[in-house]
């Protein structure tokens, strides 16, 4: 591997960061999932009309925010996975090693996308 300790460090730092942003992120639109019914580790928070005080909304207008919830909780876990993925990789000493053709990720691919786990013509 050819990228410093330096840099290996930088990029554990941001994926750590935004490993926290995530788990924030996610807990303000979905609960941990206490079931296995639902894919993930979480799931979405169901708002009714009652609890965010809004007379006017309609059961659609309901379902239509349990809907943004549920795509907003796929695209955080989609990601969270991803940055999970790559601090495995730092931990298992193959971070920065593109997963498919084995060549190292250039540090500007990385430095824009901290959990990127293909280099830039794999991904393409
Ligand atoms: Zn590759």
């Amino acid at each position: 591997m050819s990228h410093t300790l330096d840099f290996i460090n930088e990029m554990q730092l941001a994926l750590e960061q935004e490993l926290q942003t995530l788990n924030k992120d996610l807990s303000s639109v979905s609960s941990p999932d206490v079931g296995d019914h639902v894919a993930g580790d979480y799931a979405p928070i169901y708002k009714h009309s009652d609890e965010v005080g809004d007379e006017n909304s309609t059961l659609a207008d309901d379902l239509d925010a349990h809907a943004v919830n549920v795509d907003v909780t796929a695209t955080l876990e989609a990601r969270k996975a991803h940055v999970e993925q790559a601090i495995a990789a730092l931990e298992a000493g193959t971070y920065g090693v593109c997963a498919k053709c084995e060549q190292d990720i250039s540090e500007e691919r990385l430095m824009a996308n901290p959990a990127a786990l293909l280099c830039m013509s794999c991904a393409q």
